[in-house]
């Protein structure tokens, strides 16, 4: 059962959270945590502040973070487990304010030190979870997750090695049959000399996974301040509602488009071990939520899902050369390895190619390296939206409904059938919410809407 941020921001969320793993206490389990709200985005600003040069600012930055485990353990703990806790929180903020100095002074050798920092929001909450359900009767134990998962050195966003699974069971199965409540934090990890990684914001989930597929666990549950995978982002579309069933290839693409209810890597060790994943809302534990499976059906109307990501930069490479040579594709793709630059969706034409990259920061370097390949545009603040469902490629008049649903709205960099169940493009950030908004409406809100939706789109395909 992992639990994130907004399900531990405050004592109400902890309370939330003990008789959510108190009714499941018949059964054996482990229980994953992030830091909570708000705190890792606090520890990373505090790392930007240190390297700004003023360490002691940095430190102080953190003291309300600080105030709120307090005032948890205060209204949550009795009196020798909150102590003990208090000198914890003490011990945290000394060593973190010593990490912030070292920073101050070698800003250079940031990214370990970086993680190091923000693994304290991880390992605080675990400590602090462990603590408060073991008060309410619950048989816990606090387990640092770094002797679990182990990484690589790539520093905030490390990639776990194959020896997680054999150090995860080794840990925590003495534990759990034993009849004891593993409490791990998420997102953490370590490498194979002992250093602090992290696994990539919003890693928790990810964590879960990991150690969920390691134990051959029955559910992996990822608890979350919404009732499950919505139809689009509530955020961006209110109405949008629970998909109550998901397969682990929807699921996923969902994930790698934006909807970040779930981490992008968090599929793949559930699916590997079969493992049914279930979202559900930690204020509303009753409602169903949404279960993610191997199989699931097609939606009548075959899109169950709209995800979106904004701020994408995309580049577009033109060269009559492409023309029927080989080697071209290759040689353009070696220039974004040698910039360590992950390319997301890719069009191609005969004589130019187009990509998008969410991290445009080694843009600069990468630039002139393309220009001796062909003409280079790059255009910024860009929006890729990705309509998902089962059965999307095989189905007729799809990409037709959805282009005369915003047919005034510039659409680019069209992918369908690259995979199976989604189609994706690209829009201006400008439209991004307008675009959503709209297809959502066509798809899940409007029945009228829908049947001219329907009509519009068979008249495009006859
Ligand atoms: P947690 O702290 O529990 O990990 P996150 O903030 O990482 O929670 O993820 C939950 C949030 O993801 C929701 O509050 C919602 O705003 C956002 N979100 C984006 N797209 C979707 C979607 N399709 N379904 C559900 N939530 C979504
Ligand atoms: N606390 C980490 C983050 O905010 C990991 C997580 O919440 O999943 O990114
Ligand atoms: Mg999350």
């Amino acid at each position: 059962m992992k639990f994130g941020g907004t399900s531990v921001e405050d004592s109400a969320a902890f309370r939330n959270v003990t008789r959510i793993v108190k009714s499941a206490s018949r059964q054996r389990m482990v229980v994953v945590v992030s830091a909570i709200g708000g705190f890792t985005n606090a520890l990373l600003a505090s790392v930007e502040k240190a390297i700004d040069g003023d360490a002691r600012a940095a430190t102080r930055s953190l003291d309300q973070d600080f105030e709120r485990h307090l005032a948890i353990a205060q209204q949550l703990l009795w009196e020798d487990v909150r102590s003990h806790f208090e000198s914890e929180i003490a011990d945290a903020r000394g060593q973190i304010g010593e990490l912030h100095k070292i920073v101050a002074a070698h800003p250079s050798t940031q990214a370990p030190l970086r993680d190091e920092i923000v693994a304290f929001g991880e390992l605080l909450s675990s400590q602090l979870l462990a603590a408060v359900l073991r008060e309410n009767g619950l048989a816990t134990r606090y387990v640092d997750a770094r002797r679990l998962i182990k990484t690589d050195e790539s520093y905030g966003g490390a990639v776990p090695l194959a020896e997680t699974a054999t150090a995860t069971q080794a840990e925590l199965v003495p534990l759990i049959e034993a009849g004891e409540i593993p409490v791990v934090g998420g997102f953490i990890a370590s490498t194979a000399k002992g250093a602090t990684t992290t696994l990539g914001r919003g890693g928790s989930d990810y964590s879960a996974a990991i150690v969920g597929a390691a134990l051959g666990a029955r559910e992996i549950q990822i608890w979350t301040d919404v009732s499950g995978v919505l139809t689009a982002d509530p955020r961006v579309v209110p109405a949008a509602r629970t998909i109550p069933v998901l397969s682990y290839q929807e699921a996923a693409e969902l994930a790698y488009f934006g909807a970040n209810v779930l981490h992008p890597k968090t599929i793949q060790p559930a699916m590997d071990r079969k493992i049914p994943v279930r979202v559900c809302n930690s204020r509303l534990p009753r409602e169903a939520g949404t279960l993610i499976v191997t199989e699931s059906e097609a939606a009548p109307q075959t899109i169950k899902a709209i995800a979106h990501k904004s701020g994408i930069t995309t580049v577009q490479i033109t060269s009559a050369r492409m023309l029927g040579a080989y080697g071209f594709l290759r040689a353009l793709f070696e220039v974004f390895d040698r910039h360590r630059t992950a390319v997301d969706v890719v069009t191609t034409s005969e004589v130019s190619v187009s990509l998008s990259l969410d991290n445009p920061s080694a843009l600069p370097e990468v630039i002139p390296d393309l220009e001796k390949l062909g003409a280079v545009e790059v255009e910024a603040d860009r929006t890729i939206v990705s309509v998902v469902g089962e059965g999307l490629r095989g189905t007729p008049g799809i990409a037709a409904r959805v282009f005369s649903t915003i047919s005034d709205i510039n659409v680019s960099m069209i992918s369908v059938g690259a995979s199976s169940v989604n189609l994706t493009f690209m829009v201006d950030d400008a439209r991004a919410r307008e675009t959503i908004v709209r297809l959502h409406r066509a798809y899940f809100e409007d029945e009228v809407a829908q049947a001219t939706a329907i009509m519009a789109a068979e008249e495009v395909v006859a």
